[in-house]
């Protein structure tokens, strides 16, 4: 399975939940974020929600032992560890933040499995309170995709990591995503590459809803209904045990896994 670049999204694909809203959960603080969500972009809110965090008490340790407990299907680890022994390149595509998703991978032992990981920076300052940034400064470099947030574009950097590899050969991408936020980096997809969105998730309905390719945005990303018509580009989501299977790049349907509705 070499020349295959598996890109992961993080939150709500390979955990089971969004991070950011787990922390601010576990950590009891779930009325002030949603007081805070309409007034200001969800990353900005993300470093103030750590602020608040920190001035209240809670430290660096308390958030590291919150994302330690962090919910995960029992198939995602199996299945990313076969997927990196059959030769797969793995990276991750998030806009959770690199603290949150370095703790966790390094917790789950899966460190040495991934190439890259692409998020929005982040660090702990001197006074242990963690800082939050967005991966595109959109105060002096606006991305200008209007399918994304402001402070992070998925599709530029899936386009970054299809011109990095261009110079190894053929490579054949496989994009696994549930959000909204995935259908960008979805459509940078070319001709013999996969997206498995994960059913019933955001991605899941924007493709069924807009398949790309009826709306001219992209010929070669198709999607057709019934197991017999299943497009070869677009696949279930399968890591959650619903359905369907994977092997890296290499896809066991199951009859009755149907399509989109
Ligand atoms: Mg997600
Ligand atoms: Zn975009």
């Amino acid at each position: 399975m070499a020349g295959i670049v598996a890109v992961f999204d993080f939150d709500k694909t390979i955990i089971d939940l969004d991070s950011d809203n787990w922390v601010v959960d576990e950590l009891g603080f779930t009325d002030l974020f949603n007081q805070l969500l309409p007034t200001m972009p969800w990353n900005t809110l993300m470093d103030t929600m750590m602020k608040e965090l920190h001035s209240q008490g809670k430290t660096i340790d308390d958030i590291v032992e919150v994302l330690k407990r962090v919910p995960i299907h029992p198939r995602i680890i199996p299945a990313i560890k076969a997927a990196h022994a059959l030769g797969c390149e793995l990276r991750i595509v998030s806009d959770a933040n690199l603290f949150f998703i370095e703790t966790i991978v390094k917790h789950l032992g899966l460190s040495d499995y991934f190439s890259e990981i692409n998020t929005n920076p982040s660090y702990v300052d001197e006074e242990g309170r963690l800082r939050i940034f967005p991966y595109h400064d959109f105060h002096s470099s606006p991305h200008g995709c209007n399918l994304c947030p402001p402070n992070m574009c998925k599709g530029m950097i899936m386009e970054r990591i299809q011109a990095s590899v261009a110079s190894e050969g053929k490579k054949k991408f496989i994009y696994l995503g549930d959000g909204s936020g995935d259908f960008c980096p979805s459509l940078k997809l070319r001709e013999g590459d996969h997206v498995m969105p994960r059913k019933d998730y955001p991605l899941w309905d924007l493709i069924c809803k807009k398949p790309p390719s009826r709306q001219g945005r992209n010929p070669r990303m198709e999607r057709r209904r019934g197991p017999r018509e299943r497009a070869a580009s677009t696949h279930q989501h399968n890591f959650h045990g619903r359905g369907e299977q994977v092997v890296c790049g290499r896809m066991q349907v199951r009859d009755d896994s149907d399509g989109c509705p």
